[in-house]
């Protein structure tokens, strides 16, 4: 539950990761490097401030879009969900003995593709759900997880910059309470970040997610005929890529079931 906290914030609707990500940034980090670190340190290496300037703008600008745009929810109250209703007394699935309903959001009044789960936190269905961000208070899903692993990877960046800019600045001035302080602090975030990029990206690659790799057991689609892990999404590390930066399309349904078929 530590590590969970660390790496995905405390549980329920909490905004504080998320303000003192934005504050503690705004009003101690620039400060510091405008007032401190850039006087003194721009004319040893100027190229790593003008990366760690543009870093930083790609980093507000990932970090917008993750924050401001939809993830991927899925449309409320579908036509396809009233008639699901209607016919779930007759669905064969029921007899045998599997719930047609667990397919179903009763508080979206949808039904849910594979891969889509209702946030409790937005109170939505999000296609290709990975998790609930507290930092960016948003979902991440189908359409914003490439932007938010443009986001940590540049937060990890940015961090383990602004170690080295401390480190410096203490090796030229000696050690000032400030700088422990923002070492501190940029280790915190270059850590969460790190781990959550290295995740990212490697789940990408993967063609999985946080969600199926946490509740894998869970989903029929992710097992073969013996009831092993298998994943039908995974098509190779080009393909993968493409998928995750929505220049493929995901797999249908019915592709799903029939990769099943046949590596059974
Ligand atoms: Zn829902
Ligand atoms: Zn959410």
């Amino acid at each position: 539950m530590f590590l969970w906290t660390i790496f995905f914030g405390p549980p329920g609707n909490s905004k504080s990761p998320f303000l003192f990500f934005v504050l503690s940034t705004l009003f101690w980090g620039y400060p510091m490097y405008v007032f401190r670190c850039f006087p003194t340190t721009f004319a040893m290496m100027p190229g790593l401030h003008i990366f760690f300037i543009f870093n930083n703008v790609f980093m507000w600008y990932t970090f917008y879009y993750c924050y401001m745009r939809d993830p991927g929810f899925l449309p409320r109250n579908s036509s396809e969900y009233d008639l699901a209703i209607k016919k779930v007394a007759h669905f064969d699935e029921w007899k045998q003995g599997r719930n047609p309903l667990s397919r179903l959001c009763h508080t979206c009044r949808n039904v849910k593709p594979l891969r889509t789960k209702h946030c409790r936190t937005c109170n939505r269905c999000v296609m290709e759900f990975d998790h609930h961000c507290p930092y960016i208070y948003n979902c991440v899903g189908l359409k914003n997880r490439n932007m938010f692993a443009g986001f940590t990877t540049s937060v990890a960046i940015m961090t383990w910059m602004t170690l080295y800019f401390a480190f410096t600045l203490i090796e030229l001035e000696g050690t000032n309470v400030l700088y422990v302080l923002g070492i501190l602090e940029a280790f915190f975030f270059g850590f969460v970040a790190s781990m959550l990029c290295g995740s990212a990206w490697y789940m990408a690659a993967k063609n999985t997610n946080t969600n199926e790799r946490i509740n894998a057991s869970r989903y029929d689609y992710l097992k073969d005929a013996h009831g092993h892990f298998y994943n039908p999404y995974d098509r190779g590390f080009i393909n993968n890529m493409k998928e995750f930066f929505l220049l493929k399309p995901s797999l249908t349904e019915e592709e799903v079931h029939r990769a099943k078929v046949y590596t059974v």
